[in-house]
């Protein structure tokens, strides 16, 4: 099974007619009818991996500001506490030791899972970035859970292609700005570089990149895309399925990463 990277974009971005919604549910599952989905959030950050492995995930609005109905706002489906042990064996195998946490949905996960799977039938486990660590220790942790894609799990990184808060609330951007020349810049330079496979570029973004810091001021956002990215396996490449942006400097960009040929 093929992983995703998908850009979540603000909260209401479930509430609004744009272009990433419109994707996001169009695009589904990709046709797939995953056995879970593993969801790397940007919103769930924890210091060494963690898994969510409770049987009935609550709601978390972890965010303030936007539309008061969004906290009104429900993803009902049931966790998978077999699978979040599955993960944790091999992540504790590849020499990566996780933890099992109860813990909800952040707006990282259902944000996105609300429009790519309405029906929420499909058991959800979430697994955390660690911000001090860098793409490559990430990209091991999707190398390690390589087998659970294998074996019909949907991986999906979700984060942000481009994702400078400060410029977006400090220019106060409209929702439909376009992208300044710096935001393009790096969403470009990614693209190329997942199509050609590049990882010790990707790896090494922030100097290489165009922007890359600039775009990234924390690294939490872009961390799921080299899990999803691992999880392809060794050698895999990807293809931008989406390409929009919101508030000028989020790119809402999406990725399907596949095994190497
Ligand atoms: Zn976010």
């Amino acid at each position: 099974m093929k992983s995703l990277f998908v850009s979540h974009g603000a909260p209401n971005l479930v509430l609004h007619d744009t272009e990433a919604r419109n994707f996001l549910r169009d695009y589904g599952l990709g046709g797939e009818t995953p056995r879970a989905i593993l969801v790397v959030s940007a919103h769930f950050t924890h210091a060494g991996p963690a898994l969510s492995a409770g049987e009935h995930p609550e709601m978390i609005y972890d965010f303030g500001g936007f539309e008061p109905e969004l906290r009104t706002l429900i993803y009902p489906a049931p966790g998978a506490p077999d699978v979040a042990a599955e993960a944790a064996r091999l992540l504790e195998v590849a020499g990566h030791p996780a933890v099992l946490v109860d813990r909800g949905f952040d707006h990282g996960t259902w944000v996105p899972l609300m429009l790519m799977c309405p029906q929420a039938d499909i058991p959800v486990v979430q697994l955390s970035v660690d911000p001090r660590k860098g793409p490559a220790e990430h990209w091991k942790l999707g190398r390690a859970l390589a087998p659970l894609a294998e074996s019909g799990m949907l991986i999906v990184g979700s984060g942000a292609a481009t994702h400078n808060l400060q410029e977006l609330f400090g220019r106060g951007y409209p929702l439909d700005a376009a992208a300044p020349e710096w935001v393009r810049a790096f969403g470009d330079w990614l693209d190329e570089k997942i199509v050609e496979g590049d990882l010790e570029s990707l790896e090494n973004y922030r100097r290489k990149g165009p922007f890359g810091a600039e775009n990234h001021p924390t690294e939490e956002h872009l961390l799921p895309l080299f899990v999803a990215l691992g999880a392809a396996g060794e050698g895999a490449r990807g293809r931008r399925i989406h390409t929009s942006r919101q508030y000028g400097v989020l790119m809402m960009d999406a990725y399907a990463f596949e095994a190497a040929a």
